[in-house]
């Protein structure tokens, strides 16, 4: 049994001073206050029943009540089950349920919204300051090995499923992405990700075990962001895709600050075109691959090849190894990893564990390369993958040649149930404002592309099909077809 400090209450002894969350109003919160409000917290929930291994819901925008409720849990070894805000009541329901939630903890805001979902104990995190503290003996320790937090996946391929991460996934995140980013002693990191996918909440983790202010965000605000990099001493932002692209028609020419080291991209493809954009605005862009499985990043770039592998998400953080199963001999195959951030598998899913996970080692169910240094390249999903006439046909490829296009906003390729071919590749276009045919799309392709990979046919539509994530659903496009 691996233990080590309880790590809010050790960085509280440690640098009792320093800041540990601001918001752009100016509030902020030291690290001693942060301890000394999520222990009061975690009393107050030991009086309302909220115990070792009890599983609490937790349902919030990012701001720092749901900071203080997070770390309020691992005093006590109850389990956060977080649950993200833009799911519909059914879906809510279904992961409540499915996790066994007994409690819910929501934001102020969303209570009402929230009153009727399929939990006994619905509480506002305001309302819990009115409780009563239980005299109970707070954990002063964490135990690697045990289960801190159950976050779903989002659902892109199929159901959700619930991933259990301990306090070793966790601490091994965080350590992971220190060797290879480093860590500045005026290092300040900006959580606009939600805190309830896993990539919004290693940023609490870490900030916690490196003593690391956090900026938080309740919402995605690209003007805000911007102003907090020019004069807020904002040195690392972790985004997704869309965010960097709002990003960078703000920043405009305006150049970061030298201190601005790190935008760190992840969470899903990012177009070749943004990551040449934002190289041209001197945007210190680090791509990343990871998972909820994976407890955030995995695979990252680290910064000194940044330039030269323009695409790659980079190499395995240190503590962790990547494998690529090829299933061709162009090199393309599954990506498997493995290291102490993986998680131990799928709450209440046996069947998803076993299939996913062998001798550690994590089938990720995406498809990519390694070049020559061994860099990863993603190129997509394994259920996304097109098979036309025995060639295989990577979506992504026709995807990234088609944005290349300044009238198309965004395309998805999905492959269309073919009598002759078994599949083809057909196209769903968002246009922009500027108008395009389906034919000159396809003569575009034409050029580019051999003949059994150009799409067949373009549909045109206003968007593509969303989930909670904001990540495109390939399987209900093909429910159009
Ligand atoms: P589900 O597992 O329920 O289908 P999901 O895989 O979308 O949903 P997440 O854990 O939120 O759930 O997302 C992880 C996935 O995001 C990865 O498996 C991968 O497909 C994609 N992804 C993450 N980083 C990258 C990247 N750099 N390039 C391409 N895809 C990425
Ligand atoms: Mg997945």
């Amino acid at each position: 049994m691996e233990t080590i400090p309880h790590w809010l209450t050790k960085q509280a002894d440690l640098a009792p001073s320093q800041t540990a969350i601001e918001l752009p109003d100016g509030f902020t919160m030291t690290f001693s206050e942060l301890r000394d409000e999520s222990q009061t917290y975690a009393k107050k929930l030991a009086g309302m029943g909220v115990a070792k291994g009890t599983h609490v819901g937790i349902l919030s925008t990012n701001y720092h009540r749901m900071v203080i409720a997070i770390h309020a849990l691992s005093y006590l070894g109850a389990v956060g089950v977080l649950l993200n805000i833009r799911l519909t009541e059914t879906e809510l329901n279904y992961q409540i349920i499915d996790a066994g939630v007994s409690y819910l903890l929501a934001a102020d805001s969303l209570i009402e919204q929230v009153m009727h979902l399929d939990v006994e104990k619905i509480h506002a995190f305001s309302e819990i300051n009115t409780y009563e503290e239980k005299a109970v003996n707070l954990n002063t320790e964490l135990n690697l090995d045990d289960t801190f937090t159950i976050i779903y996946t989002s659902g892109t391929t199929g159901f959700p499923k619930g991933v259990i991460h301990t306090y070793g996934n966790h601490w091994w995140s965080a350590i992971g992405s220190a060797l290879n980013l480093g860590i500045n002693t005026n290092d300040k990191w900006l959580a606009t990700l939600p805190l309830f996918h896993v990539g919004g909440l290693s940023i609490l983790i870490k900030s916690v075990i490196y003593g690391m202010p956090v900026y938080l965000l309740d919402k995605f605000n690209e003007d805000v962001i911007h102003k907090a990099i020019m004069k807020s001493g904002v040195t690392i932002v972790s985004v997704v895709t869309v965010m960097l692209q709002r990003l960078i028609t703000v920043a405009g020419s305006t150049k970061y600050p030298e201190t601005f080291r790190c935008m760190l991209l992840g969470g899903g493809p990012a177009p070749k075109s943004l990551l040449e954009k934002a190289k041209s605005n001197h945007i210190p862009v680090f791509q990343t691959y990871g998972m909820t499985e994976t407890s955030s990043q995995i695979v990252t770039l680290s910064p000194k090849d940044a330039l030269e592998k323009i695409g790659s998400a980079g190499k395995a953080l240190f503590p962790a190894q990547l494998k690529v199963i090829t299933l061709e001999n162009n090199g393309i195959g599954e990506i498997h990893v493995k290291g102490p951030m993986v998680t131990k598998g799928y709450l209440n899913n046996k069947v998803a564990t076993e299939k996913a996970l062998h001798s550690e080692w994590l089938a990720t169910g995406d498809l990519g390369y390694l070049d020559t240094e061994g860099f990863l390249y993603v190129v997509g999903r394994r259920n996304d993958l097109i098979i036309s006439g025995g060639e295989n046909i990577y979506p992504s490829e026709i995807e990234n040649l088609l944005t290349n296009l300044t009238s198309i906003k965004e395309v998805a390729v999905v492959g269309k149930a073919d009598d002759r071919w078994d599949q083809v590749p057909v196209a769903f276009v968002v246009l922009n404002d500027q108008k395009m045919t389906e034919s000159e799309i396809i003569s575009y392709a034409q050029k580019h592309l051999a003949k059994y990979k150009v799409p067949q046919t373009i549909y045109f539509v206003d968007q593509l099909p969303r989930n909670a994530s904001n990540k495109i659903v390939k399987h209900q496009l093909l429910k159009l077809l």
